[in-house]
């Protein structure tokens, strides 16, 4: 099946073209992402299977007008890789939040587009850009159907006593307050691959998954389910990120809003885009800065990294508690794929747990996927590069095929 998948953020689309039959080579036939949709210099740039890239400026005003640019690129004569717009069999969307009712993905249908609507409270940084997406391309390929895949849904089967907070319940009943968790593409695709490589039986499967980039979460996944994870009601909570604080007492967030007199905007801008690594720091929100300071000398960048590496270790601690046990960790994510140094620094001093870090295995600087503990090592580390577009997909193949 033909099937493309977009991911549509406030500002971009990234987008990929799959033909999920290819038996030699990639399934990917072209990748490729808009950037600066609605502003100056908005620009897409693919690559395709065979190598070709391509990159084209223009006035892309709106999410409409982005997709226009990337069909037009996929039937494009020297840079396609289909000649009608038919061929395209359906489309996968990532949605980042399904709150309560999307469980799973879904077939978009009006009464799905209605729900999201309304969802929208629930993520109003991120969904909006999703829901522009959807809509544009029902326009453009009215006959094509569309899938759902949701960020929150591998995360539905969290206990209640892991994704209430202790508000008031009454709280949770009005407006949907709870913990839901996001990245679930990527800690779902990583802890089935984990599975395959470690090849025990699904029963004997507990894994905490590190998904670190930009954004960043973990889940704790027992017998192949996520029973905790550190996102909660939105993606703010939990670990250090780029720009964003993670946990934080309520109580502080209050304070400063009182001293500095801020507004929700402004509190919101300061937790989301001047916390985190960057916050800290004080120079970027990239880890790759933060260890080149940090190798240079840095104090604010080491204490960046310790406190995003801390975090980590505490979380892999609870979550083994959590699952009574532990059989294996996952890092993932730009970060998680690529940073030894991360990796290595997060696992000292966890052998009481049965984690043995090779570093022999871990300190090249690849993204390979690949065990990075010793042969000995209890729990088994490994690198697993993410593949959320697969995920999508399959799934939106999944839902059509039935
Ligand atoms: P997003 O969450 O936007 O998808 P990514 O998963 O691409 O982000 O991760 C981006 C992060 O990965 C950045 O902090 C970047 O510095 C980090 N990163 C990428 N390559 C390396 C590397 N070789 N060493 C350390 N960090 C890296």
């Amino acid at each position: 099946m033909k099937i493309l998948t977009l991911n549509c953020g406030s500002s971009s689309i990234k987008y990929q073209f799959f033909d999920t039959h290819r038996e030699e080579g990639d399934k990917v036939l072209a990748k490729g992402a808009v950037e600066r949709i609605g502003m100056k210099g908005a620009i897409l740039a693919q690559s395709r299977y065979d190598g070709d890239k391509v990159k084209v400026a223009g006035e892309i005003v709106d999410h409409g007008a982005a997709i226009e640019y990337i069909l037009a690129i996929l039937l494009s004569a020297n840079h396609g890789v289909i000649k009608d717009r038919g061929e395209i069999d359906a489309v996968g969307h990532r949605v980042v939040h399904g709150g309560e009712v999307f469980t799973g993905s879904v077939l978009i249908d009006q009464d799905v587009l209605s729900v999201l609507n309304d969802n929208i409270d629930l993520a109003p940084l991120h969904n909006p850009a999703n829901i522009k997406g959807i809509v544009a391309c029902q326009k453009l390929m009215k006959e094509t159907p569309m899938v759902g895949v949701f960020d929150t849904a591998f995360h539905h089967t969290l206990p209640d006593y892991a994704y209430l907070y202790g508000l008031p319940y009454v709280l949770y009943k009005r407006y949907f307050i709870r913990r839901y968790g996001f990245h679930g593409s990527s800690h779902y695709f990583v802890s089935q691959r984990a599975q395959e490589l470690m090849g025990k039986p699904l029963e004997e499967m507990k894994l905490i998954t590190c998904h670190l980039g930009n954004g960043s979460s973990m889940a704790a996944v027992d017998c192949g389910k996520s029973v905790d994870t550190t996102m909660g009601f939105t993606p703010l909570e939990g670990l250090l990120m780029g720009t964003r604080s993670g946990d934080v007492d309520a109580g502080a967030v209050l304070h400063i809003m009182g001293r500095e007199e801020l507004s929700l905007g402004e509190v919101n801008t300061l937790l989301n885009k001047h916390s985190g690594l960057m916050g800290i720091s004080g120079i970027s929100s990239d880890m790759r800065e933060i260890e080149e300071e940090m190798e240079g000398g840095n104090e604010r960048a080491k204490l960046a990294f310790n406190i995003f590496t801390y975090r980590i270790k505490k979380y892999i601690g609870s979550y083994a508690a959590a699952m009574g046990g532990l059989d294996g960790i996952v890092f993932t994510g730009g970060i998680g794929e690529n940073s030894n140094l991360v990796r290595r620094e997060v696992l000292k001093g966890l052998d009481f747990l049965g984690v043995d870090l090779d570093s022999t295995k871990n300190d090249p600087r690849s993204s390979e996927e690949r065990f990075v503990s010793g042969d000995d090592s209890r729990v088994k580390v490994m690198v697993i590069p993410t593949n959320e577009e697969l995920v999508i997909a399959l799934e939106t193949e999944r839902l059509v095929a039935n």
